[in-house]
């Protein structure tokens, strides 16, 4: 099923993501409709209809997904309820499946686990003796997960020693709910790839990126990763063994720690575009918010060719701490491009927007996007 330019596609969730996804969709020709608790959104400034209402009013979510042809979500914790209800009324694309799945750690190291793709060594914790089990199989140094709701670092602990008392604190200090254990890795890089798969089944694959992270929060992605031929290979295809496994339409981001042996792990996945992969709005033939919408719309997958090397650089809202940042500054480094999401609240942690610089070399890219943002605090 095609769902042609000029026709309603429903985003459930109103940030940055679907603000990007928003401005794609509207720059081909469909109108957009918006949904989540959230007034004045990121992405309600852009679309033409914003629906403010909680994620478990369904009589509201009837009435929204009745007005439109198609619906996504650019916000993981979405209630599967919401997604089911829906999914008789309209295409939901990626299905409820994906959601579920990628919305509990261990749910979705459990079908990682079931499809075979590398993974760190990890184990389920629900009760104190399955602790000091997941302690002595995948021993020290370790993380401990929150299952549920974790996102950017939050809800993380990390086990130093094989100690029961020191994992024993950890769990406390996340208060005693479901984790997951894993293997704290010592990687040389942290990786991504953003891949889509079309309705039809064909896969598409942007370069791997380069994800250097602050205090558990992307900071900074550069492309191309430095990765040799096989080891892209191998990424592209856990992404497809992955994208095949859930029948995905879509467009999902696989973020995996780059060994200092050379393997490649996979710590998580994303069912939606990713944060890493803003840099193709500037870099490559087609978006990720782009591509997104051609998935979901039954439209033939597009380019994902790096047109040039690039580097890209959230902007927190702690760049507000002493006053407006001089974006004029930043404006005036050739190759820099400014994203603002249009948040009003600059609070610390947040992501207000980001930059991203193109170049000759992913090296230079990155110095430029790393340049530029520091003249907006100088
Ligand atoms: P996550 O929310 O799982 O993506 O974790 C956020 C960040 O914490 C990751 O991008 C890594 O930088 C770090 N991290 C998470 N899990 C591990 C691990 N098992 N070993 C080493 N670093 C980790």
């Amino acid at each position: 099923m095609i769902v042609p330019p000029g026709s309603v596609v429903g985003v459930l969730g109103s940030g940055q993501l679907g603000r990007m996804f928003a401005l794609a969709a509207r720059r081909m020709g469909y109108r957009v409709h918006t949904y989540s608790p959230e007034e004045d959104s990121p992405t309600g400034h852009v679309a033409d209809v914003e629906v403010s209402a909680a994620y478990d009013d369904l009589d509201r979510l009837r009435e929204f997904a009745r007005g439109l042809d198609v619906l996504t979500f650019e916000f993981e914790n979405v209630p599967r309820a919401a997604l089911d209800a829906l999914e008789s009324i309209v295409p939901v694309r990626p299905g409820a499946e994906a959601l579920w799945v990628s919305q509990n750690r261990e749910r979705e190291k459990d079908f990682l686990r079931k499809v075979n793709v590398p993974l760190a060594p990890w184990a389920a914790v629900r009760t104190s003796s399955d602790l000091a089990a997941a302690l002595s199989s995948v021993g020290a140094p370790a993380v401990l997960k929150t299952a549920a709701f974790g996102y950017d670092g939050k809800g993380q602990e990390k086990i130093s020693s094989n100690g029961i008392s020191d994992a024993e604190r950890a769990w406390e200090a996340l208060g005693l709910v479901p984790c997951v254990l894993e293997s704290f890795i010592e990687f040389q890089r942290e990786v991504s790839v953003v891949a889509a798969r079309g309705a039809d089944g064909a896969t598409a694959f942007f370069p791997i990126f380069e994800n250097v992270h602050q205090d558990h929060i992307l900071d900074v992605t550069t492309a191309p990763a430095p990765l040799s031929l096989s080891e892209e290979d191998l990424a592209f295809e856990i992404a497809r063994t992955i994208l095949d496994a859930l029948s995905y339409v879509g467009v999902l981001c696989i973020e995996l720690f780059h060994t200092s042996s050379g393997k490649l792990l996979v710590n998580e996945i994303a069912p939606r575009p990713h944060n890493s992969g803003h840099l193709t709005i500037d870099a490559c033939a087609t978006s990720q918010f782009e591509q997104q919408l051609r998935a979901v719309c039954g439209l033939p997958l597009g380019s994902t060719e790096l047109l040039r090397p690039a580097a890209m650089a959230n902007l927190l809202g702690d760049l507000w701490a002493g006053g407006a940042p001089c974006w004029e500054k930043a404006c005036a480094v050739p190759g820099v491009t400014l994203h603002l999401y249009g948040k009003k609240e600059p609070r610390p942690g947040r992501k207000m927007g980001h930059l991203t610089a193109l170049a000759k070399t992913p090296d230079e890219a990155r110095r430029r996007v790393v340049d530029a943002r520091a003249a907006l605090t100088t």
